[in-house]
């Protein structure tokens, strides 16, 4: 089929306002569009070759795009430079230079679809050494037998650059209008693209196998699933009488959301926008490849940052330097560690689980994953069945390093939502927070047997403020980063001489570590803010009922503050007027990492 009917089309979109006249103008080009060429029509409309998440793309350089069109015109670049500059965009100079050749004219309708696409699909492939040359020649070649409008939109889709604003659904519409029996059948369609995110794969399917095809479609590894999407509410009692009276809590991890296919031995890595990512966490892709109880899966987690000597979770900002890493990999992965969180599985050796309930889906991941200490596990969870124990686990989640939970529906239409935001899952995030700007002066009560590395040392210390009223030090947080190897061994020496078999009777805990120490020795700490904790005993029942405060994310400074005595440290007061004077309403955050 000829080009320049993808072209005249093109125009008409370009020349209305109208959203119904465009999807009539799609309609009438893909009832004429053979099968076999169907998805290469509906990627070229949607400006791109293939779907997003193969990562193939247009976008050769504005010079190398002016010399293709000199040497097809067989002009000087410098005049086509002149109408650049002139018109603002390369396509219209383009197609006023090829009016001007009276040549062009005969040109017309010699190019077919196939031919402009497999042309620019070779030039976005080719790479190394001769691929300037390469992409200039085939690029002359395809434009040297363009009409001047077939020249425009070859110069914009070249460059990466055909801006059409044809929205996906769109496209949804005018397929189900053209060959899938009509516009009350888009869901049907709908439904297809979620599950496979690739449009043109759903036009051809539909088009070579029909409507059936379609209804039968199933997620396929390999090709990512679009996500499910959860709702926001900040009241427990309400998240609970939306999901009928009950709801699976999970912690809602602060990292990185990854869908992980595994097709034996080989393991694939999708971000959230369905981005390929697997070459930027081999650590990821080899958990998932030796931690499934199936040939094939796909499942769906969060890889957070953490610090394996103590098993923290680390704030996410840390995970955003392992993205778009390519040198250096293997020293950040050593300094980043990451875990993996899993939350979902969507298939498994030719079952689609989307359909199922979620606690079907949940059994499953139980059975198919092999827990891996904390580097591969799955998102803890509970049955709650009152908001009190929603609440307390909220708590729980905050301690422990996440933003907050996600309520999930355990109601038998629990399904896999692809694509959609929807209320069986909904997030529940804290709406306050106290950022903490001042570091504090903490003193060490207990410590805790480290791990990994710090195996035979401390990981992490247990840390008191000072309640000056009743002479009593209450704990405020797990401290297990900052420590320089330097300050780890100094520390094991430091503290020796305070170590005692039991809990000291001015020390007020919840937690019991591995050593208890008389208090004596001071740090400085810093940490990123101060939460509602239902762990740690500083300001017990100050600010609510059942609950103290904790410092969050807490780092070492490198400061011994030797020159302090311990009841001298930061003391619980202090705690409680840095709570409150911090206290900031949580900005909405509509994150699209
Ligand atoms: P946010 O900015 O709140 O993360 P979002 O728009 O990225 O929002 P939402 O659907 O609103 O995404 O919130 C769900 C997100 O929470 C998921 O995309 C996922 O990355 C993350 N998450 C962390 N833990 C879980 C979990 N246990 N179950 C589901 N999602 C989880």
């Amino acid at each position: 089929m000829e080009y320049l009917k993808v072209v005249e089309a093109y125009q008409k979109i370009q020349a209305t306002t109208k959203r119904l006249a465009i999807t009539e103008t799609l309609v009438n080009l893909l009832k004429e569009t053979p099968p076999r060429i169907i998805d290469k029509t509906v990627y070229l409309t949607q400006g791109k070759l293939h779907p997003d998440y193969e990562g193939i793309e247009l976008g050769m350089a504005e010079k190398l795009v002016i010399r293709s069109i000199a040497a097809a015109l067989m002009i000087e670049p410098a005049k086509i430079e002149v109408g650049y500059k002139k018109e603002g965009d390369l396509g219209t100079a383009a197609l006023q230079l090829f009016q001007s050749q009276k040549i062009a004219k005969l040109s017309s309708g010699k190019l077919t679809i196939e031919r402009v696409y497999d042309e620019l699909d070779r030039i976005a492939r080719v790479s190394g050494k001769g691929s300037v040359d390469s992409k200039i020649k085939g690029l002359t070649e395809i434009l040297s037998q363009a009409s001047p409008e077939e020249a425009m939109y070859i110069t914009r889709m070249a460059m990466g650059r055909l801006r059409l604003g044809v929205a996906d659904m769109t496209i949804l519409d005018a397929l189900a209008i053209a060959l899938g029996g009509g516009k009350n059948n888009r869901p049907l369609l709908e439904r297809a693209y979620n599950l496979c995110s690739d449009l043109g794969y759903v036009a051809r399917v539909l088009a070579e196998r029909g409507l059936d095809a379609l209804k039968e479609f199933q997620v396929t590894v390999g090709r990512p699933i679009r996500p499910m999407l959860a709702e926001r509410l900040n009241d427990p009692q309400e998240i609970l009488d939306k999901m009928g009276g009950e709801a699976a809590a999970e912690y809602k991890y602060d990292g990185l959301r990854m869908q992980c296919h595994s097709s034996i031995g080989s393991v694939k890595l999708f971000s959230r926008r369905l981005e390929d990512i697997t070459s930027q966490f081999p650590d990821i892709q080899g958990l998932v490849r030796d931690g499934g109880r199936a040939k094939e899966f796909i499942v769906e987690g969060e890889a957070v940052p953490v610090n394996l000597e103590t098993g923290e979770l680390l704030p996410f900002q840390l995970i955003s330097q392992r993205r778009g890493r390519k040198y250096e990999l293997d020293r950040m992965i050593e300094e980043i560690p990451i875990s993996f969180f899993a939350f979902d599985v969507l298939y498994v050796d030719g079952v689609d689980y989307t359909q199922r309930p979620y606690p079907e889906r949940r059994d499953k991941l139980e059975s198919l994953i092999k827990i891996q200490g904390e580097r591969l596990t799955l998102a803890h969870q509970v049955i709650a069945k009152s908001a009190e124990k929603m609440e307390d686990f909220m708590e729980h989640a905050i301690e422990d390093g996440c933003e907050g939970i996600v309520a999930k529906s355990i109601k038998p239409d629990s399904v896999y939502k692809a694509g959609a935001r929807g209320w069986t899952w909904i997030k529940y995030k804290r709406e306050y927070k106290s950022e903490m700007q001042d570091t504090v002066d903490l003193t060490v009560v207990g410590a805790f047997a480290g791990r990994g590395r710090r195996g035979g040392k401390y990981g992490a210390l247990l840390m008191a403020a000072y309640d000056k009223k009743v002479d009593v030090f209450r704990t405020v947080t797990k401290l297990g980063s900052g420590f320089k190897d330097e300050d780890l061994e100094k520390l094991q020496k430091l503290l020796e001489p305070y170590k005692i078999p039991h809990k000291h009777a001015r020390v007020d805990s919840k937690l019991v570590p591995d050593v208890w120490f008389v208090p004596a020795v001071v740090l400085e700490v810093a940490g990123s803010e101060i939460t509602l904790s239902p762990i740690h005993t500083a300001a017990w029942d100050k600010v609510r009922k059942d609950a103290g405060l904790a410092i969050r994310f807490p780092r070492f400074t490198g400061k011994y503050r030797d020159d302090k005595e311990p009841e001298q440290s930061t003391t619980i007061e202090e705690i409680l007027e840095m709570y409150h004077k911090q206290l900031k309403k949580v900005k909405e955050q509509s994150s699209t990492a």
